[in-house]
């Protein structure tokens, strides 16, 4: 996943994901140096939620002394998830979130001069989001949700998950045992996601049944290695509206954002 050289921009919300995998890539890193590691973060304007994550991050990229880019939805987009969502209301806002986060992301990793983005994706998330693509049928993004992802046209930065085999609990208890600080309020939109369901199904599963979580991982593994022999690669251009690489004529960030104000 890393080279000796790396410049690595973690993806830190402030959650104790993205903070264990900071914490755990400061220390590789200093065995490494002349890797590089920075935070950053993305606002994505959820008042009462993201404010408390991005002072938890601040204070811990502060104590691990790493240097951290904050980009928020308003500044890049001209308009915050809470926003977005009180205008339109089409989507769920964890399916807006999570395209104008990718972009955004990959934004504030370019401006930090980054050659990967390091996610925080864990077991629990890589066996839920499987199933969530597999009830969508959305064949790409199961092709896309390698360990690490390379663009073969180099439009976009390599994204690699290096904690994605390792279940969310065992996460859990090294943040608490490693003094990190956990947030307390959970994002006020987490309970429309379809993806909640599907936790509170797979963690009963996991229950009964343990290592279900890992099963899921692995057939994924095997069926995207199939999928590899039938699916073409995507031939990206240039979004008609913004410029950005994208597979179809207007990217998935402007579709999203039309029609709103500002945009
Ligand atoms: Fe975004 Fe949904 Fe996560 Fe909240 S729960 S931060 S809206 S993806």
């Amino acid at each position: 996943m890393l080279s000796l050289n790396d410049r690595v921009a973690v993806a830190v919300s402030g959650g104790k994901d993205s903070l264990t995998l900071l914490k755990i890539l400061v220390k590789l890193g200093k065995r490494f140096p002349q890797s590089q590691v920075v935070a950053v973060t993305v606002d994505e304007g959820i008042e009462g939620y993201r404010d408390e994550a991005i002072r938890i991050a601040e204070k811990s990229c502060g104590e691990l002394g790493v240097r951290q880019i904050v980009l928020s939805f308003k500044r890049l987009y001209g308009i915050g998830l809470d926003e977005l969502v009180e205008q339109k209301k089409d989507l769920t806002p964890c399916s807006y979130c999570g395209v104008l986060r990718r972009r955004a992301l990959e934004k504030a990793a370019e401006a930090a001069g980054s050659t990967k983005i390091a996610v925080a994706h864990n077991l629990d998330d890589e066996a839920q989001t499987f199933l969530l693509n597999l009830f969508h049928g959305d064949v790409t993004k199961i092709s896309r949700a390698e360990a690490v992802l390379i663009d073969p046209q180099g439009q976009f930065l390599p994204r690699i998950k290096p904690m994605r085999e390792v279940p969310e609990k065992e996460i859990a208890l090294y943040a608490y045992l490693s003094g990190i600080q956990l947030q307390t309020t959970p994002c006020p939109y987490a309970a429309t996601a379809l993806r909640n369901d599907i936790r509170a199904m797979l963690d009963r599963m996991e229950e009964r049944h343990p290592g279900t979580k890992c099963t899921i991982l692995r057939s994924a593994e095997r069926v995207r290695e199939g999928m590899k022999k039938s699916l073409k690669a995507i031939d990206l251009h240039r979004c008609d509206l913004c410029g950005e690489p994208t597979a179809s004529r207007v990217c998935e960030v402007c579709r999203m954002l039309q029609s709103t104000t500002n945009y």
